[in-house]
């Protein structure tokens, strides 16, 4: 089991991702809390037959997977039905986050999720790194990656925490404005190794 968990997070187009990426080329281990969340409600899973049970089978595509368009209009007019989803959906996931973590053999390991704090992972992990940029960068680079409208990644920008709010939880922060590929590489391997200091650190101290 890793020792440390670094929780890393950030706005949409941020460079999670990326950042995410370069720590994996060091052997960190990486959990996924989006793949986690889709994995959760996969084809066959109990989660799904729950969610079937309350929102009839017009939820399901015709080949049994779950139409993630049509649950999220739902609870997008619905905060009761918006709730049960998080009370079924939250606890899952985080127990799923947890066993990967216990998994995870690399001196660290980092949970990467875009609402780390919106969900309160915060609490599951040693630290949480930030990967920051201002709202101008956030916009051209997400449709720049995705083919977005301006409108819509605003919109997502909304329904996220405010950078400020982010911020705050922040005890590492990378700025990915106007940064070099090669600049957020060295940044990220500053980190790497005060991060495997820390585990050490921590390590020493169990024993
Ligand atoms: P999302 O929340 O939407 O999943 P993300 O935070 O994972 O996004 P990335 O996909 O890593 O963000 O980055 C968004 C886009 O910006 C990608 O196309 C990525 O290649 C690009 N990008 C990230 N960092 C940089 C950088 N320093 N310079 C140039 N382009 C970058």
């Amino acid at each position: 089991m890793s020792d440390f968990i670094v929780g890393l997070t950030g706005g949409i187009g941020s460079g999670k991702t990326t950042v995410t990426n370069i720590f994996a080329k060091l052997g960190i281990d990486i959990i996924d809390a989006d793949i986690i969340a889709r994995d959760v409600v996969a084809k066959g899973s109990p989660a799904l037959t729950l969610i079937e049970a309350h929102f009839g089978s017009d939820i399901l595509h015709s080949d049994g997977q779950l139409n993630r368009a049509m649950l999220r209009t739902k609870i997008f007019t619905n905060e009761v039905d918006k709730q049960w989803l998080n009370a079924l959906l939250h606890p899952l996931i985080r127990k799923q986050i947890v066993t990967q973590a216990q998994m995870s053999l690399s001196p660290y390991c980092i949970i990467v999720a875009p609402l780390l704090i919106e969900n309160n992972l915060t609490t599951l992990v040693d630290r949480v790194l930030v990967v920051d940029v201002n709202e101008a960068t956030q916009v051209s680079r997400t449709i720049a990656r995705d083919n977005n409208s301006k409108k819509q990644v605003e919109a997502i920008i909304k329904s996220q925490v405010s950078r400020q709010v982010r911020q705050s939880h922040a005890d590492d922060i990378l700025n990915n404005d106007d940064c070099l590929i090669e600049d957020l590489t060295s940044a990220v391997a500053q980190l790497h190794h005060a991060y495997l200091a820390y585990a050490a650190q921590k390590k020493a101290n169990k024993t």
